[in-house]
C-alpha cells in the first residue's frame, strides 16, 4: 500500500488539544511542530513540541493567528512540514483551509474539502443523510431566505419548531419558536445572528423536539472505503446548547438501538464519501426514535471518553488515515469496555451565570489514579485571558461501570486544586450528585430544569 509517510505535523491550535496531538505524534515518531503567538509566548503547550515556530509578524491584521489561513499554510510550506493538524474549533472545519493545504503540498489531517463543505452546511448534510436513509426531523426542504418561505414551512412543520443557521455552530443562530406570533421576530433574530457569526444569513427549519437526548456516534473511515463506528457518546448535559459533561456509552441505549443508530451513522459516512475521524450527531426522543442533526468533521472535545472505552488512540487513527493507510481495525475488533465520563473544567463562575473568570493560575494540583486522565493546557502561572476559550482542563474517568465511574469522578474532582480563577468544578460535582443524573433519566433540559439553583 502506498502511504504518504508523514514525518512532521504543524499543529494549528493551542492549549490542551495541541498537547494531545503532540503526544500522539511523538508516540508515532512524528515531529510535533507548535506555533508561538504573541498573545501567549510562553504557553504550556509549546513545551510539548519538538520544534516551535514563531507566528509571522503581521501588520494591520486582526484575525486570530489560528484563523489566518495563509500564514499557517505558509509556515508549513516554508518549513517543509508534511502535514497540518487543525485540532478543533478555529480552522478545523474550514474547507478553504484544507484546499490551501493541498494546493501547497501539505497534507490536511481531516476529510476532503468537499466533505467538509458538504457537512458544514446542515441543509446539504441532511440531503446526503436522506440519500443514506438516515432518519430526520420534518422540516424545510432546503435553505430559507424569505419570511414568506418561513411562514409556508412553519404551517407544514407545526409548533414548536426550531430555526437554525445553515452553517451554524456553537449553538449560535438558533431560535425555538413556540407559536406563530413569534415566528417573524425569531426568524429575523436567527438569520441576523447567523449573518454576523457565520457571514451567511441562510437558515432552515425543523421540528423542535421537547427535551430530547443528544447522542452522537464516533466514526472512523479510511480512504480505502472502510468505515467503522466506535460507539456513541451521551452529550445531553448542555448549557445553552453547549456540552458540559459527556459520557460513553449512553445509559439509555440498548444493543438493539445502538446497532440502529451506529448503522445510520455509517450509512451517512458512506453516502458522504467520508474519510477521517468524524462524529454524527443525533437527537433521541422519548419514544426512542432518533433523528440526524449534523456531522462534525473534526476531532471532538469529548473524544477521550471514546478512547477510554475502546482503548484506541483516535488522533493516531486520524493521522494514519491522512497518511493513506488502511484502518488497522475492523468493526469486530471494536470492544466497548466499561464506562467513561468527561467533565469540562472551565474558568467560569457557575454562581454568576457561567461568566468567564479571567486571571492567572496561582496553584494547580491535578488528580491522578487508576482510570483517571486529565487533558489540560495550563500550569501555575498560565493566564486565562479573553483571547481564548475558558476551558482549562478535561477530567476523564474510566471505570468498570457507570456507577463506579460517577463515584470515581467525584473523588477525582475533590482532588483538584485550582487557585486564581473560579472553575466549574462545583457545578460538575452537583451534576454528578444529582439523583436524576445518577438514575440516567435526563435530557437536554437537565441543567435548566434540574440544576436551576446553580444557573
Ligand atoms: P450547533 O452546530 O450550533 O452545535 P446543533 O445543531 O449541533 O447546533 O444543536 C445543538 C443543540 O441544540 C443540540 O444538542 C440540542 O440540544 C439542540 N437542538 C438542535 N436541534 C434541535 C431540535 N430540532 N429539537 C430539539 N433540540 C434541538
Amino acid at each position: 500500500m502506498k502511504t504518504k509517510n508523514i514525518k512532521s505535523i504543524l499543529i494549528a491550535n493551542r492549549g490542551e488539544i495541541a498537547i494531545r496531538i503532540a503526544k500522539t505524534a511523538k508516540k508515532m515518531g512524528i515531529k510535533a511542530v507548535g506555533i508561538r503567538t504573541v498573545k501567549e509566548p510562553e504557553a504550556h503547550y509549546l513545551t510539548f513540541m519538538d520544534l516551535v515556530l514563531d507566528f509571522p509578524e503581521r501588520e494591520f491584521n486582526n484575525i486570530a493567528e489560528f484563523l489566518d489561513i495563509e500564514n499557517l499554510v505558509g509556515l508549513a510550506r516554508d518549513n517543509n512540514i508534511d502535514a497540518i493538524h487543525p485540532g478543533y474549533g478555529y480552522l478545523s472545519e474550514n474547507p478553504q483551509f484544507a484546499v490551501r493545504c493541498i494546493e501547497e503540498g501539505v497534507i490536511f489531517i481531516g476529510p476532503t474539502p468537499k466533505v467538509i463543505k458538504d457537512m458544514g452546511d446542515k441543509v446539504v448534510a441532511k440531503e446526503i443523510a436522506a440519500k443514506g436513509n438516515v432518519p430526520m426531523l420534518t422540516g424545510s426542504e432546503g435553505a430559507i431566505h424569505t419570511l414568506e418561505e418561513v411562514v409556508t414551512v412553519a404551517k407544514k412543520v407545526g409548533y414548536p419548531l426550531i430555526i437554525k443557521a445553515c452553517t451554524g455552530g456553537g449553538g449560535r443562530g438558533m431560535r425555538i419558536v413556540h407559536r406563530q406570533s413569534e415566528l417573524k421576530q425569531m426568524y429575523i433574530a436567527a438569520s441576523s445572528e447567523a449573518a454576523i457569526a457565520f457571514n451567511n444569513s441562510a437558515v432552515f427549519i425543523e421540528k423542535y423536539l421537547e427535551n430530547p437526548r443528544h447522542i452522537e456516534v464516533q466514526i472512523v473511515a479510511d480512504t480505502h472505503g472502510n468505515v467503522v463506528h466506535l460507539g456513541e457518546r451521551e452529550c445531553s448535559i448542555q448549557r445553552k446548547h453547549q456540552k458540559l459533561l459527556e459520557e460513553a456509552p449512553s445509559s439509555i441505549l440498548d444493543d438493539n438501538l445502538r446497532k440502529k443508530i451506529t448503522d445510520a451513522a455509517i450509512s451517512l459516512a458512506k453516502e458522504a464519501g467520508y474519510s477521517s475521524l468524524g462524529t454524527v450527531e443525533f437527537l433521541l426522543d422519548k419514544k426512542m426514535n432518533f433523528y440526524f442533526m449534523e456531522m462534525n468533521t473534526r476531532v471532538q472535545v469529548e473524544h477521550p471518553v471514546t478512547e477510554m472505552i475502546t482503548n484506541l488512540d483516535l488522533i493516531e487513527l486520524q493521522i494514519r488515515i491522512a497518511n493513506g493507510e488502511e484502518l488497522p481495525i475492523t468493526q469486530k475488533d471494536v470492544k466497548l469496555n466499561g464506562s467513561a465520563i468527561e467533565c469540562r473544567i472551565n474558568a467560569e463562575d457557575p454562581q454568576s451565570g457561567f461568566s468567564p473568570c479571567l486571571g492567572v493560575i496561582k496553584a494547580l494540583r491535578l488528580p491522578t489514579g487508576e482510570g483517571v486522565r486529565v487533558d489540560s493546557g495550563v500550569v501555575v502561572g498560565s493566564e486565562i485571558s479573553l483571547y481564548f476559550d475558558s476551558m482549562i482542563a478535561k477530567l476523564i474517568v474510566h471505570a468498570k461501570d457507570r456507577e463506579t465511574a460517577i463515584a470515581n469522578t467525584l473523588k477525582a474532582l475533590d482532588k483538584f486544586i485550582i487557585r486564581g480563577v473560579k472553575t466549574t468544578i462545583p457545578f460538575d460535582k452537583a451534576v454528578l450528585n444529582n439523583e436524576k443524573f445518577v438514575s440516567g433519566n435526563f435530557d437536554t433540559s437537565f441543567i435548566e430544569n434540574d440544576m436551576d439553583s446553580m444557573v
